[in-house]
């Protein structure tokens, strides 16, 4: 074992033979030099103070459903959030960790009859990547119902304000700040009867089930929409849908999911996006950016 190894496996659960591709819901990306499941939230400061002062680079992930990773060795450390998955209610006001499952959360909080969550229960991500995302659905989004979230700065863990956050569409201060590390969040929710929120959730599963390629590997919606219109009708109009390159396709039954059908690579789907953006430009003006992020490649 190496020192790396060594002093990380004091902190949590320690792996130094996993692949992007495992860990991605796309499943694709090379191997992983070191790779840790952190077991609390003062082991993260351990770990990142640590590889800070030696000037090792890290990533921290979460369910892996929004990232497109290269095939080349990542020779950082990743860390996973998964196992700091703690929880509590207090009336209307909840306090969740980095690593609960946004499903799962979205369930207890129905069960509780706690409403604003209810666009994350078919979101496939943790809450420290919907928090960084900014992510969301059915005209909602994770600043609807945040009030402030913990992060880890450099040397510090602070509660953020939801003001200081610079929460827009898909965007936040976390994505210009990649090395900060998103803990925990709290958040206000409203009292509304479990049943009704029930339906609406399982009401938007089946409507999803029916329109997205969910039994595929992906990253879910590959662009942002622009203001003018959904990202899918121009990839449709511009004759992108079904188009295949090697294992990569635009999805059949929704042509804004880029999906894996085995054996696809993060070169050939950035191959798919760059021509479509080319054309989309070419055709339209406009810019489809891409909601994906692409790591190591
Ligand atoms: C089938 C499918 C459907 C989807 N539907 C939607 C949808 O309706 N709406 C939507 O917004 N998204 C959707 N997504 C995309 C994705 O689920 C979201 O972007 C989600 O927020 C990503 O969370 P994650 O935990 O998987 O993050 P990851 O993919 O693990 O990470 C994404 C980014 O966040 C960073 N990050 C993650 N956790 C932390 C942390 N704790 N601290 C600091 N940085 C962190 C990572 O470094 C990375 O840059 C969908 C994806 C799939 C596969």
């Amino acid at each position: 074992m190496s020192m790396l190894s060594d002093f990380l496996s004091q902190y949590g659960e320690y792996h130094n033979d996993l692949y992007f591709k495992d860990l991605t819901t796309i499943r694709m990306g090379g191997h992983i030099a070191h790779f840790i499941y952190p077991n609390t939230i003062d082991d993260v400061q351990h770990i990142v103070r640590y590889l800070r002062s030696e000037h090792i680079d890290f990533k921290v992930i979460g369910n892996g459903s929004n990232l497109v990773c290269g095939e080349s060795e990542y020779e950082g450390v990743v860390i996973c959030l998964k196992k700091i998955d703690g929880y509590e209610i207090n009336g209307e006001q909840v306090y969740a960790e980095a690593g609960v499952k946004a499903p799962l959360l979205a369930n207890v909080l129905a069960k509780n009859g706690l409403s604003g969550f209810e666009f994350a229960g078919s979101i496939p991500g943790d809450v420290g990547g919907l928090l960084y995302m900014n992510a969301g659905a059915y005209k909602s989004d994770m600043s609807a119902v945040v009030d402030e979230v913990l992060v880890l700065k450099k040397d510090e863990l602070v509660w953020m304000k939801k003001d200081e956050l610079e929460y827009a569409y898909r965007s936040s201060i976390f994505q210009r700040h990649p090395h900060w590390v998103v803990l925990a969040c709290r958040m206000s929710l409203v009292k509304k009867d479990s049943d009704e929120i029930f339906d609406l959730m399982n009401d938007r599963l089946e409507r999803r089930k029916a329109s997205q390629p969910l039994d595929k590997a992906s990253c879910g919606s590959c662009f942002r929409n622009p203001e003018a219109d959904f990202a899918w009708k121009y990839i449709d109009e511009m004759g992108y849908r079904g188009y295949k390159l090697n294992g990569i396709e635009v999805s059949e039954k929704h042509s804004n999911f880029i999906v894996n059908n085995g054996g696809g690579t993060a070169a050939d789907f950035l191959k798919v996006v760059y021509e479509i953006q080319e054309k989309a430009k070419e055709k339209y003006g406009i810019k489809l950016i891409m909601e994906v992020e692409k790591f190591n490649c």
